[in-house]
């Protein structure tokens, strides 16, 4: 794993030196993160690479996840698809499916970090016992709560607000809520597995070892198998432009140990693109980091046709890698899209067909959207800035009482 030395070729040695800083603020103030899942989907894959970089830095973090048995995760999954605005019948039972989850895992978890980081609703309502003033919770909301259902945010509202902050990815994210409220957007690791530099003969390589051939351009969504990355209106326009583009579809997920829907769509996705020769469908382990970073890397287009979206680190990762990026414009992609600059921005399967055929038959146009893309991504989603705002977002929790801001 890098070391943060490492990065300053990419940001420069002076943004390495304020993370020293910052950190040396906080020197063995401790910091638990708490979310439910350790694999699958982009909360566990940024706080893999968070965790190690802030122990380098002398701040005491550390991971734990909450357990829950299936009905639990069939009621946050609900709680999931309500809270980005979908309608979803919630029982009384499910509540408390969800109260009783909660209070198991107070029983187990350990709570008295210097501050309490939890991300996203499903262990959100760990806040319930904490006592006032022994030391500072943090909410980090990673989904767009803007549009929620209103019954579903009712039950959630109250345990947000028994938080001191309330972390959102980006300002259109922000909700009515009487605790402070701080717009942290995430960012991708460029050392990683996932996102390191590969020659193009070796991601080649590792990709037809896949059984993925590449012999025409290849069109690709990285997504957990969701109903809410819309794998079906992704291959209903590929459908449409492949005819009058020769292109292959490639869909890879993968699963994630919080997301019980995964398998159905799945298979739904297997169903629909069964007999077209052009499609191909791979469900791969949560460790392809490798695997993945080759498929981003061969493919001529990435396609994140998204109809609800937390920040969409997939756009991300396929920017900064130079890729032209087709995606939806919902949640924080278009803070990473600009239309027609660093990717395009579609609302429909008409507009992502348009411009499946416009991309793959422009390449050079193509190019320079990839070229704007990774230069977005390098000035403003990087790990390092992200490290910098939450040392900043801990330095502020910690403050004394009546202290208007952060003194360094
Ligand atoms: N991912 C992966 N394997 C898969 C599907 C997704 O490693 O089969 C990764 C993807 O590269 C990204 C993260 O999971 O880093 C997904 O984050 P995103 O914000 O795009 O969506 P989420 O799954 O959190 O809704």
């Amino acid at each position: 794993m890098a070391r943060l030395h490492e990065y300053a070729f990419l940001v420069g040695e002076q943004a390495i030196g304020e993370l020293e800083t910052l950190a040396s603020r906080l020197a063995g103030k401790t910091v638990l993160n708490v979310n439910s899942t350790a694999v699958g989907g982009g909360v566990a894959e940024i706080l893999n690479r968070m965790i190690p970089l802030l122990q380098e830095l002398g701040v005491q973090a550390s991971w734990d996840v909450i357990k829950g048995g299936e009905a639990f995760y069939a009621v946050t999954k609900k709680f999931h698809n309500a809270l980005h605005g979908g309608h979803q019948e919630i029982t009384p039972k499910d509540y408390q499916v969800y109260e009783d989850t909660c209070d198991s895992n107070l029983d187990r978890l350990t709570l008295d970090a210097d501050i309490v980081f939890i991300h996203d609703p499903q262990p959100a309502a760990l806040v319930k016992k904490r006592q006032a003033s022994r030391n500072r919770w943090l909410w980090r909301c990673h989904i767009d709560i803007s549009r929620p259902q209103p019954e579903a945010w009712e039950f959630l509202k109250p345990y947000v607000e028994k938080y001191d902050a309330a972390v959102v990815s980006s300002p259109a994210f922000a909700q009515k809520l009487p605790i402070p409220q701080i717009v942290i957007a995430p960012s991708i690791d460029p050392l990683s597995d996932k996102n390191r530099d590969l020659e193009e003969s070796e991601a080649r390589a590792i990709v037809e070892k896949l059984g993925i051939p590449l012999d025409k351009p290849l069109v690709t969504q990285v997504s957990r198998f969701d109903r809410l990355k819309d794998p079906l209106g992704v291959i209903e326009a590929f459908a449409q432009a492949r005819r009058s583009a020769d292109a292959r579809l490639l869909l890879v997920g993968g699963s994630a140990d919080d997301d019980p829907e995964g398998a159905q769509v799945y298979q739904e996705v297997l169903d629909r693109a069964k007999g077209n020769p052009d499609i191909l469908i791979r469900s791969l382990p949560p460790t392809s980091h490798v695997e993945i970073n080759a498929i981003q890397r061969v493919s001529a287009l990435i396609l994140q046709k998204s109809l609800r979206e937390g920040f969409g680190l997939t756009v991300a990762e396929a920017l900064w890698k130079g890729k032209p990026v087709i995606a939806g414009a919902v949640g924080g992609i278009p803070q990473q899209i600009v239309h027609q600059h660093s990717g395009v921005l579609v609302h429909s399967i008409e507009g992502a067909a348009y411009w499946i055929k416009q991309l793959l038959n422009n390449p050079a146009y193509a190019r320079k959207l990839g070229e704007n893309g990774r230069e977005r991504v390098r000035e403003n989603f990087l790990l390092t800035r992200h490290l910098k705002e939450y040392l900043l977002t801990f330095l502020y929790c910690l403050k004394g009482a009546g202290e208007e801001m952060v003194r360094l």
